[in-house]
Formats: structure tokens, sequence, C-alpha cells
């Protein structure tokens, strides 16, 4: 495997997967950025070293073939803005044009493909496919963290096309080195706060932290599966009644494990889901017929705000409550400003996994974190101990 920081791009054609999967208003006009944005660092590297770059990247789901409001068209002048200079684009991402176009890419230069999905072989890693988008160039980036736990064809089987001239991006680099910073080499106390609406969806990676944490927090509507587990009345609060048993399970392993496993003693119940509900505290064991737990309570969140502050690694994914809702967002953000302070004093700290990422933004604290992950469903799979082809492709 090679290295971003010392290969020596000069006269290469560097082909790099991006996720420049973003959104785009009514008028194809890119609302948000932030992708984009993580991928510039690597694309001025290879400029810098005098190399060309070629861009690959997907865009939405397309069913079958070229959809034109699925086309990379559409964010040519966003990516334009933002490296600061124009660039090519191949309404192809394969084929003639885009062989020409490639061919006579200058150093210093950037080539943008069409949308790969608008061929099946993409996500059906097809590797004569990948095999044609191999050819445009002589050196395989992988900057696209989003798509890692995919084995498509621009994102995993390219790479055996490029055994000594592939690497990961910047991008990459940091979501790797700040996840195996948690779940590797971490730095006791290891917290790890765990929320969000089931328990079915996070059960894996609450099984695979309890070999990795000091203290579990869980929150969010999972709360209430395991408060039913343990016997309690929790109303009409979310639960999973095929889960029970598991939920038992882990409160067991948590025990043999010596795992501090937190479930909230105390929560915000409602008498309807809607901001405007009636509200009242209660124990989570005892919530009211015709009412749900929305939020974790005040003593749950103290306690979880403690366990937050007294740790030096933390792992944060999903939500103690309905934070969408201001009049349940309190656990959530108490535990998002103690994540920020622990990271102050010293901790290392990573938000990954779609929800929590937004709160994070939400409360404007994305900056005081140490990492916030890019990749929702990849970040999933590598907190369950998966491992990610895309990954796998260039360390291989
Ligand atoms: P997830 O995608 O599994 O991380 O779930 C995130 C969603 O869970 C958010 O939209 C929250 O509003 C929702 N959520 C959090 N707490 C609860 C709760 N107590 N009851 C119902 N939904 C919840």
């Amino acid at each position: 495997m090679q290295n971003i920081d010392n290969y020596d791009f000069s006269s290469k054609k560097v082909l790099i997967r991006v996720d420049f999967n973003v959104p785009l208003n009514e008028a194809f006009e890119v609302t948000d950025n932030t992708r984009i944005k993580a991928a510039i660092p690597t694309i001025k590297k290879v400029l810098a070293g005098s190399g060309s770059v070629i861009l690959m990247s997907h865009l939405g789901r397309p069913k079958n073939g070229p959809e034109a409001k699925f086309s990379l068209q559409h964010i040519v002048a966003e990516i334009e803005t933002l490296l600061g200079n124009s660039i090519d684009f191949a309404s192809d991402c394969i084929g003639k044009e885009a062989q020409e176009k490639a061919a006579n890419l200058e150093s210093g230069k950037v080539l943008l493909l069409e949308n790969l999905r608008f061929y099946r072989e993409e996500t059906k890693g097809d590797s004569e496919f990948a095999s044609k988008l191999a050819k445009l160039g002589d050196v395989y980036i992988n900057d696209a963290f989003g798509t890692a736990h995919r084995a498509h064809a621009s994102t995993a089987i390219i790479a055996s096309s490029f055994p000594n001239d592939k690497m990961f991006g910047y991008l990459i680099n940091k979501e790797i080195k700040s996840v195996s910073q948690v779940m590797e080499n971490s730095v006791a106390p290891v917290t790890a706060i765990v929320g969000g609406a089931k328990v079915s969806s996070k059960i894996v990676i609450i099984e695979n932290l309890l070999d990795k944490v000091d203290n579990l927090i869980i929150g969010g509507g999972m709360t209430y599966t395991f408060a039913k587990a343990l016997g309690g009345n929790i109303g009409s609060s979310l639960v999973e009644d095929d889960y029970l048993e598991l939920a038992l399970d882990i409160i067991e392993k948590a025990k043999s494990k010596n795992v501090n496993l937190m479930i909230p003693a105390d929560t915000i119940a409602a008498d309807s889901f809607s901001n405007e509900a009636n509200t009242q505290s209660c124990n989570t064991n005892e919530i009211p017929e015709g009412w749900m737990g929305l939020d974790v309570g005040e003593k749950a969140s103290t306690e979880n705000v403690a366990s937050v502050l007294s740790s030096k690694t933390i792992l944060w994914n999903g939500p103690m409550g309905v934070f969408e809702m201001e009049t349940f967002q309190n656990g959530t953000k108490s535990i998002a400003l103690a994540v920020a302070e622990a990271t102050q004093n010293g901790a290392f700290s990573v938000i990954g996994g779609g929800d929590s990422v937004a709160a994070i933004n939400q409360f404007n604290l994305a900056d005081k974190v140490s990492h916030v992950s890019t990749g929702g469903g990849a970040m999933l799979e590598y907190l369950e101990g998966k491992s990610l082809p895309g990954i796998e492709a260039i360390l291989n």
C-alpha cells in the first residue's frame, strides 16, 4: 500500500473515487457542499505534485441507465468554485470521450466523469467495468468513506488493477484513524453512547462495543425495550417485543464483562408524539398508560453527562430522544455539550452515524469534537466490527 503523503504524482493520471453524492435543489444547485469540500485536500495534493486528477463518483440512485436529474454535470460549477479552477467533464464515465479526455489531460488539470451508477455494473461490482475505468488512469485513490462498505466496481474491484499504485485519500485516512483510535487504540475510560429509535438496528454495534468500553450509555427509543425486558411499565413508548430476550442478554453480558451499562432511570414522557404534547417526568419503569417516553429524564441526563466528562475516549452514535422536537432535545443536547467539553479537556471523541451527526450540527458543536464521520452506513458497519471492502481492497 502506498501513502498519499510521499507518493510521486508527477505526470501521473490519478483516478480518485470521491463521494460527491450531494443534495441538489429543484434548480439542480448543490444545497450542501460538505462532501465536495471534504475531498478538496486530496485533489489539491495530487495537483500540487504535478499530477492530473480524474474524479469518479455516484449521485443518487439512478434505476436504469442515464437520468438527467442525476447527472454530475450539475455539480461542476460547485467543484470549480471550491477548487478555484475550471475542470473538464466527460458525459460518460467510460467509452471514447472519457478515454480521449483522460489521455489528453495535462498535469495540474481535473476531469470529472459522469455518474458511475448510470451503469448497473458499478453496484454489481463488475470486473470488466472496473477495468475500463482503471484504464483511464495510472494511480487509484479511494477517498469515499461513505461507500467503503460496498464492494462496487469503483470502490473496491478497481483496486486490483493498481497493485503498486493504490492508496487512501486524506478523508478516508482520517475516518480510519479516528475510528480505530476508538475501537482499537483507545485510552480508558472509554464511553460509548448509543441511542436512536430501535434496538434492532444497533444490536450488533452494542454487542461489539461491550468488548471495548467501560461505560455504555443507552438512550433514545431503544431504552424502553430494555425497560420492558426488566419488567417495567413503559406506557405506549416505542418497543420491540421481539428483542426483549436479547435486551436481557445484553444486560447479562455487560455484567460479565464489567461494563457499566447505563439505562436511563428517568424519562420525559408525553401524551402524544408532538412538540406541543403535555409532558411529565417519571421513572422509566413507571410510565403511565397512554404516555410515551420521548427523551431521557433529568437524573439520567446528569449521570450521562458526568460519565462523558470523566472519559478519555468517547464514541457517540444515535440521539438520546426525539431531538428534532425542541421539547425533547434536552437529553441529546446535554450529551452533545458534554462531549464538546470533554474534548476540550483532552478526550478523543468521534460522532458517527446519521442522526447524532445531524444533532451535533444542529447544536453547532461539530468543530468542538475530535471527529465527525461522513459515512453513515460505512461507519455503522465499521462499528459492528465488519471489514469494509473499500478499505480491504487498498490494504491487501
Ligand atoms: P436512528 O436512525 O436509529 O439513530 O434513530 C434516530 C431517530 O430516533 C431520530 O429521528 C429520533 O427522533 C428517534 N428517537 C429518539 N428517541 C426516541 C424515542 N424515545 N421514541 C421514538 N423515537 C425516538
